[in-house]
């Protein structure tokens, strides 16, 4: 059974001291191990961000595509085979500024692959400017006055576009980190865990002893995560604390449930010879 370690190739990772991604990745990793799970059987996708030159430190296959758009292709390599595991792994501006039509939408088909957020707050691969989660007033490289611009809210959106599981942990609980990555991992449809990572280089605002005063736990609330109301208003709070945990998760049928060519087995393992597309090219005549 593959261990921690068999999740590692002998790259190093170049992220600066201190960065939070030290922490996601090896969350990640874990859980695969604890699952169960062979390199072989996953399939990372990663947009464009510091944490997107994971697609080098991970041993399974691993694709690194262009600015937000992990998740179509993503979306499409669970397609072709359904028996893989399938990650997608973004920065939180690559989520939510240039990939947040394919964040809308993939979450309303509630295909079955898993999403990964690093949230740190701003663009830190290009040097530190307003990301759209970046607070309100946050003096950054691209608003030195001050963002204008209220912060968006991705565990509500996701929510409310029809996500079936919506968690957020923190870059700095490990152990808490894993125990989401594999309950989203578990779950039969799109599971999305938004991950508040620290950027001790750009980010001055949002350090480790800010978050410390301001996480709870869900778990601690005795949070109903079936109930879409609580998960909103959870989503919601303005009492300035910031809930790790799963906010929201109900079982609904898959997007490659309603496939009929998925039944029988993945398409990658279907034999070509009986495919007819002559009828589908009649609409070119
Ligand atoms: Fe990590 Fe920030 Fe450095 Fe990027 S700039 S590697 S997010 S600490």
């Amino acid at each position: 059974m593959a261990e921690q370690k068999d999740f590692t190739t002998s790259y190093k990772p170049t992220w600066c001291p201190g960065c939070g991604n030290f922490g996601i990745m090896p969350a990640t990793k874990k859980a695969y191990a604890e699952l169960g799970l062979e390199p072989h059987q996953i399939a990372m996708v990663f947009g464009i961000g510091c944490s997107s030159n994971g697609s080098n430190f991970y041993n399974l296959y691993a694709f690194h595509g262009i600015h937000g758009r992990p998740l179509p292709v993503a979306a499409g390599i669970k397609l072709a085979n359904h028996e893989l595991t399938v990650i997608a792994d973004s920065g939180d501006g690559d989520a939510y500024g240039e990939g947040v039509s394919h964040f809308v939408h993939t979450t309303r088909t509630n295909v079955d692959i898993t999403y990964l957020v690093h949230d740190n707050n701003l663009y830190s691969l290009t040097t530190g400017q307003t990301s759209p989660t970046s607070s309100t007033g946050m003096k950054t490289k691209s608003a030195p006055f001050g963002n204008l611009d209220m912060p968006f809210n991705p565990i509500a959106a996701a929510i409310l576009n029809g996500a079936t599981f919506v968690a957020q942990g923190f870059s700095s609980d490990i152990p808490h980190l894993t125990e989401l990555i594999k309950k989203a991992i578990k779950h039969r449809g799109f599971s999305f865990i938004n991950i508040l990572q620290l950027c001790p280089t750009f980010n001055k605002l949002n350090e480790f002893p800010w978050y410390k005063e301001r996480v709870i736990k869900l778990d601690d609330e005795a949070h109903d995560d079936s109930d879409f109301h609580k998960a909103i208003s959870q989503a919601t709070r303005t009492d300035g604390k910031i809930p790790l945990g799963v906010f929201y998760q109900i079982d609904k049928p898959t997007y490659g449930d309603r496939l009929e060519q998925l039944k029988d087995k993945p398409l990658v393992k279907q034999s070509l010879d009986n495919i007819d597309i002559s009828k589908s090219l009649d609409v070119y005549k």
